[in-house]
């Protein structure tokens, strides 16, 4: 096997600058250096493009401008939202409700609020990685403050009701809020037609800079700092803003909405080939749900085979891949999200998670589905244990 040019299929761990992001970002780290709070020309400069990044968010997520407060990135969103909530409305309750598939930005927020004596309910899924929104009905009560669902999930791109869940909550009177750094700016996430009160992105994940996301909120929700400082972002994000990474973020949200409708056809169907090729390998299976997935998100277990082990000979052939999302990459517990699903072994430990994105080209996937069907041939080849399956 020969080293082909490399190719990116990890896009859901993060995805490139777009050349018109940098080209928009360049003249506000040199020219337009100002700091946004300041009444000069330079600083009105730099505030200038904070608006017009406020607009071009707003437009896609179809709110005000002034409902989104710009963070530095999705983790800090998703914290901003649930601590944010938790502070403010402590007074009338003290639960949330979320699920056992979300990202650890907002997993692990719930569970420091537990120690803090926050109850947390953390409802189920289904095979397919859904939440049933008759359990959020079910399991909100008198005392719950929040429901937080993320929109899409970051290893088997399902996405979620969150439509139907908004009505539940509307319903009952309860915030909702949805981690949609998956999701914003791949496919529609209208905030009305949703029903959130609450929705984090990161620009990363969209062809932005990294390091860089906002926080829709609302009018009229109640959510209290969690950093202090300055008057930035109303009070609500505190410190001097990231002007040219935030206008990146804009441009790359403008763009991505610009050819939203061509690019999920069009990695719907390099999706729907992907996976076709590699279930035409025997002992293979798809994770998520068949249709209601992420139009760039494939992810697939083979038996007999260690998906870490897997992920690095891809790498090794030029491939970029994930066994789920980055942040545990490496780290030998198997998925949160496979295990809540409902997965066992031998799909549990030999998933593989490939992500399309804007530059991915039929040539690509057929190259990647070609490696995975030689390297998954030959691991096997090297495990007794699935020899002996096969024999037996
Ligand atoms: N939420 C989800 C669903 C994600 O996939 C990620 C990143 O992978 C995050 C939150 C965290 O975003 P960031 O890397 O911008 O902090």
């Amino acid at each position: 096997m020969g080293v082909p040019t490399p190719i990116y299929l990890d896009h859901a761990a993060t995805t490139p600058v777009r050349p018109e992001v940098v080209a928009a970002m360049l003249p506000y780290f040199t020219t337009y250096f100002g700091n946004a709070s300041c009444t000069y020309e330079l600083g009105k400069a730099s505030r200038e493009g904070l608006d017009r990044a406020r607009e071009q968010v707003a437009a896609v997520l179809g709110c005000r401008p002034r409902e989104v407060t710009f963070t530095a990135g999705g983790t800090e969103a998703d914290n901003l939202a649930i601590l944010g909530v938790a502070r403010a409305l402590s007074g009338r309750g003290r639960h949330i409700v979320t699920s056992a598939i979300e990202h650890h930005a907002v997993l692990y927020t719930c569970r420091a609020l537990s120690e803090d004596g926050w109850r947390i309910t953390e409802l189920p899924v289904d095979a397919h990685g859904r939440v049933n929104p008759a359990d959020v009905e079910e399991a909100i009560t008198d005392d719950t403050v929040l429901v937080t669902i993320m929109h899409a999930n970051n290893e088997v791109g399902t996405v979620q009701p969150i439509a139907e869940i908004g009505r539940v909550t509307r319903r009952r009177g309860v915030l909702f809020h949805t981690d949609a750094v998956q999701g914003f700016a791949h496919v529609p996430t209208p905030v009305d037609e949703l029903g959130v009160d609450l929705l984090s992105l990161s620009g990363h994940k969209f062809h932005g800079p990294k390091g860089v996301g906002a926080l829709y909120v609302r009018k009229g929700v109640r959510l209290s700092p969690i950093q202090f400082g300055g008057k930035q972002e109303r009070g609500l994000r505190p410190s001097t803003e990231n002007v040219a990474g935030i206008v990146g973020m804009g441009m790359a949200a403008e763009l991505a909405a610009a050819e939203m409708d061509t690019e999920v056809a069009r990695q719907t169907a390099l999706r729907d080939h992907l996976i076709a090729r590699l279930l035409a390998l025997p002992d293979t299976r798809l994770n998520g749900h068949p249709t209601l997935r992420l139009p760039n998100n494939v992810n697939v277990s083979a038996a007999g085979v260690e998906g870490e082990a897997l992920n690095l000979r891809m790498g090794m052939h030029g491939i970029g891949t994930s066994t789920g999302s980055a942040c545990t990459t490496g780290s030998p517990t198997p998925s949160h999200v496979l295990t809540a699903m409902g997965v066992r072994e031998p799909w549990l430990s030999g998933n593989l998670r490939l992500t399309l994105g804007r530059q991915t080209t039929l040539a690509d996937v057929d190259r990647a589905a070609e490696l995975y069907a030689q390297i998954v041939t030959a691991l096997r080849q090297a495990s007794p244990t699935y020899r002996e399956r096969c024999t037996s």
